[in-house]
């Protein structure tokens, strides 16, 4: 079996994140003081802030990351045409593949993976006219 992947070791690639942009508001439950105090004068920390203040989340928005090179190459390729008469998930007709890539400044082995379904790119342009298409669509929460 020949495997053809999309990129190969040592090739340089951009990549696609998305980063959860946080802004820092005054707490509404205790506006701002941090505390509360019980009706019997017991004082208590706010349970819903810091200090008064907490993060929310504004937006999300993509970026994209590199120059990263490829250290490690991975790729599951799943086809079956099932078993007739068998109920199991295992048995169904299966067609999937799945490319991903470790990259020696992210490491490699245990580090970040990139699947190839998440945007990865040869150039630099191309990763952020992506990022461009991807951000100016409404970004909802995590992916
Ligand atoms: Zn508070």
């Amino acid at each position: 079996m020949n495997i053809e992947t999309s990129f190969s070791i040592g090739d340089t690639i951009y990549v696609i994140q998305l980063d959860a942009l946080l802004k820092e508001v005054i707490c509404p439950a205790c506006e701002g003081e941090g505390k509360h105090t019980l009706k019997d004068g017991t004082v208590m920390r706010c349970p819903n802030c810091n200090n008064g203040y907490k993060n929310v989340r504004e937006k999300s928005q993509y970026h994209v990351a590199g120059p990263l090179i490829i250290g490690k190459v991975s790729v599951e390729i799943t086809e079956s045409r099932g078993v007739e008469g068998h109920f199991g998930d295992n048995f169904k007709p299966q067609l999937k593949r799945e490319e991903s890539y470790m990259c020696e400044e992210t490491g490699i082995g245990s580090g970040a993976c990139y699947s190839l379904r998440r945007g990865i790119f040869p150039t630099r342009e191309e990763a952020q006219a992506e990022c461009d298409k991807r951000n100016e669509q409404e970004v909802k929460g995590n992916e």
